[in-house]
């Protein structure tokens, strides 16, 4: 069968859901047994988000085969249930590096490299690529950024020559745009969507339906307005109110009649859709329990996008037990200044996840201690897990002058060391230790009882590791090694023995978590997290014959 492809741009303004769209359409696609493949195109000149900062540009999703990228990946891989790798990320970085590249080896001698039609080939092909690669009936493809951009517009040309190439009948053009309310006159503006049209139009792309992203209900009269205005048919029209949980939008889209509308257009062979496992996640997720206070405590939290796989991790967990997550999201330097008692004390449970740079991390060190001194269930990520071994080595140990080496290399002991193979990289750029590597699970630990197996792979994203000098001296102090790589060399998981939960790992599990199935090692934390009573909380003692309520217990064995 020919590969369909569907192109997503947006307008108006960004940060309204073009990701959470695509995701979506994905979802409602391969729910009608249609096999799919997604990408983004990121207009900016980075080659990978890898080395941009998280204030910049949010989470750095690290894809199994090792690419930086982003953070919509996380939703395409959340949503669709698939495995991505760096091919669904194509950045402007890349395709001139590329094309670059390509000129000095002579590869165009005596010609003029121009944006069309090198830029926009570099473009098609590496969509078409992923095409081949993946054998997928339709390929989605997100635009960055919104029309109108100035570095977009090889991108939209691209798009556009696309549909020339691979008949007009394999092609379908979304439009994503916001309706303004204005509370005044208690009116949805259209006029920046026509505008936005207006101006995709001047790329010879007229979109064959619209969302439009709206806080208010839209009107069937917005509808006609906009079907008027921009050409596209009133069904095509489709409204994508502002929702509680991002995973409700592949039912309103399917509910407006979306993917009646893309088989349709592209004459897909599909299945009968078939939501009714999403629809019923989705109920769950409306009938979840009390709000348990789950802190986090990293340095770029007022960014929330930061951290967005680990916070969608804490909810796929919280879900799994039927509980609500309130994640608190507290800046590890005024952990620092303030001191950790105030700060953490309602929290039942502690996350420090990833983070580079020293920024922060005494903050980290006082929370790791908190944790384990008041037997919070705590949750180390990378530098999470890090900082958890500083700490015990600095109090537990005794070794007063613990450190990491990415923080201090002149530390007296340097307990968290670079990795031998990384002390001769130089180029920032992608050379971390990166994607997907086998841990080997400790028989009868913490961690092997939550995964239920002996061998898992994780994504990892990082320079530094427990330094093997330090590994017995730790372990005999009650640090024990839980995972490691399959040649004993590298230690992938820690955990403090007698705590009721307190582990850290060198990878990344939220990456691997979806909403219906959430990670053993989240999961397990909420579990203990739900057992953790703070001061205050204490249930009154039942009296008379009243039931005491039962807590939904989380399996220790792994079973889901
Ligand atoms: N900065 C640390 C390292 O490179 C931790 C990385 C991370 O948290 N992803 O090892």
């Amino acid at each position: 069968m020919t590969t369909k492809y569907i192109f997503v741009t947006g307008g108006v303004v960004s940060s309204v859901g073009k990701g959470v769209s695509v995701a979506s359409i994905g979802r409602i696609l391969k729910s009608r047994g249609i096999s799919v493949a997604v990408m983004k195109l990121d207009p900016y000149l980075n080659v990978d988000p890898g080395t941009m900062s998280p204030y910049q540009h949010g989470e750095v999703f690290v894809t199994k085969d090792g690419g930086e990228t982003d953070l919509d990946l996380g939703h395409y891989e959340r949503f669709i249930d698939i495995e991505v790798t760096r091919s669904s990320n194509l950045t402007a970085g890349q395709v001139y590096l590329s094309l670059i590249t390509k000129e000095r080896r002579g590869d165009f001698l005596g010609g003029t490299i121009q944006a069309v039609s090198h830029v926009t080939n570099e473009i098609k092909g590496r969509i078409r690529d992923l095409a081949e690669e993946s054998q997928a009936d339709v390929v989605v493809v997100e635009v960055g950024g919104t029309v109108g951009d100035i570095e977009g517009q090889p991108f939209l040309e691209a798009i556009r020559q696309m549909r020339n190439e691979v008949g007009r009948e394999n092609v379908f053009y979304v439009h994503l745009t916001l309706l303004p309310y204005i509370s005044a006159t208690g009116e949805l503006k259209t006029k920046p969507t026509q505008h936005s049209v207006k101006e995709l139009r001047s790329f010879g792309i007229q979109p064959d339906a619209i969302l439009c992203r709206s806080d208010y209900p839209v009107s069937d009269a917005i509808r006609e307005k906009v079907s008027l205005f921009c050409d596209v048919p009133k069904d095509a029209v489709i409204p994508l109110l502002t929702v509680d949980t991002i995973y409700k939008v592949p039912l309103i889209l399917e509910d407006w009649g979306l993917g009646d509308l893309l088989v349709r257009a592209l004459e897909l062979n599909a299945g009968r859709r078939d939501m009714r496992d999403w629809s019923a996640m989705v109920e769950m997720m409306g009938s979840l329990k009390g709000k348990l206070p789950i802190a986090l405590v990293g340095k770029y939290v007022e960014l929330q996008d930061s951290y967005i796989s680990v916070k969608e991790a804490l909810k796929h967990a919280g879900l799994y037990h039927g509980q609500e997550i309130d994640v608190q999201w507290i800046h590890a330097e005024e952990v620092e200044e303030k001191g950790p008692d105030s700060l953490l004390s309602s929290a039942c449970g502690i996350v420090v996840p990833g983070g580079f740079g020293s920024r922060g991390v005494d903050g980290m060190i006082k929370t790791a201690r908190y944790a384990r001194e008041n037997r919070i269930p705590y949750l180390g990520l990378c530098l999470g897990l890090q900082v958890m071994v500083v700490e015990y080595a600095r109090n537990v140990l005794n070794l007063k002058g613990a450190g990491s080496c990415e923080i201090d290399p002149e530390c007296e002991d340097p307990v968290v060391d670079i990795m031998p193979e990384q002390r001769s990289v130089t180029d920032k750029g992608g050379t971390m230790r990166l994607g997907a590597y086998p841990c080997r699970l400790v028989e009868g630990t913490l961690a092997h009882r939550a995964y239920g197996t002996l061998e898992v792979y994780e994504r990892h994203r990082h320079r530094f590791e427990l330094n093997n000098a330090y590994r017995e001296s730790l372990g005999n102090a009650g640090l024990r090694a839980s995972g490691l790589s399959p040649d004993g060399r590298l230690v992938e998981i820690s955990e403090v023995e007698g705590h009721p939960y307190m582990l850290g790992v060198q990878f990344h599990p939220e990456f691997l978590s979806r909403p219906n199935r959430a990670h053993p090692l989240v999961r397990e934390f909420i579990g203990a997290a739900m057992e953790t009573l703070r001061e205050g909380d204490q249930p009154s003692l039942p009296l008379g014959q009243e039931e005491v309520p039962v807590r939904h217990q989380a399996s220790a064995d792994g079973e889901e």
